[in-house]
């Protein structure tokens, strides 16, 4: 259990009995490894062993990983606060990013996209509890940004991300996670081709995925705890 490849089989191992006991098929569920304050080494490590999705939440903490890792394939999820002033770096760097909550993002990430690479893909962050020091649209505001995300070059609109409010209550935790697939079905009838619901941490696997999680984000259980 304590080796990177005893945690990264363990989180496996959860991921799968999870998936089990809602009646999922264990593929539906993807692995982002979330490598915030962790060291190069640590993430060259879990990608050595499989891992390809990493996950980062501040742009120059990032970019510096990036080019150290330059040689080894990786897939890089932003999943941090967005300032509008690091679009351009995210749009170049990143082939996901998962935290965009505002119309002003979305076209910068759009016109800045450079034409020779895939589009950009997209997930809405959520504020599903409403928490007023939190980043995420409301679910109100939902609808219009994803009909604008349809519309705009260089982005593939893939679904939507949530952190729920910090609770020692599974129940309240589960019940935000419902509300957030709720939010993304009604956008699926509304027409949006979307396969990207991205919710879950070390904490709270189980709860995410019997809610229908595809996307679960793991620091923790991965890495061990951060500074
Ligand atoms: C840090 C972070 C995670 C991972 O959290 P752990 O509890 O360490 O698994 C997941 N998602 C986001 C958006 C984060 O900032």
């Amino acid at each position: 259990m304590e080796t990177p490849y005893g945690r990264l089989s363990a989180v496996h191992a959860m991921i799968d009995s999870a998936c089990a006991d809602a009646g999922r098929d264990a593929a539906s569920v993807r692995l982002l490894a979330v490598s915030k304050r962790h060291p190069v080494a640590a993430i060259r490590k879990l990608q050595a062993q499989g891992q390809l999705a990493f996950g980062e939440n501040y742009v120059d903490e990032a970019l510096e990983k990036q080019a150290a890792l330059a040689d080894v394939d990786i897939e890089w999820h932003y999943i941090g606060p967005i300032q509008s002033n690091k679009t351009r770096d995210l749009a170049a760097h990143f082939q996901w990013v998962q935290s965009v909550d505002r119309e002003k993002i979305l076209k910068r990430l759009s016109a800045q996209r450079p034409d020779d690479l895939p589009p950009m893909n997209i997930c809405l962050q959520v504020n599903v509890d409403a928490e007023p020091q939190k980043a995420g649209a409301a679910p109100a505001d939902l609808p219009g940004l994803a009909e604008l995300a349809g519309g705009l070059p260089g982005l593939r609109l893939r679904g939507l991300m949530c952190i729920p409010r910090a609770t020692d209550s599974i129940t309240q935790t589960r019940a935000s996670f419902a509300r957030t697939r709720e939010c993304f079905e009604a956008l699926c009838v509304a027409g949006h081709e979307l396969d990207t619901l991205s919710m879950g941490m070390s904490g709270d696997i189980a709860p995410a995925i019997a809610e229908g999680s595809t996307m679960v984000r793991v620091g923790t259980a991965l890495f061990g705890p951060r500074d």
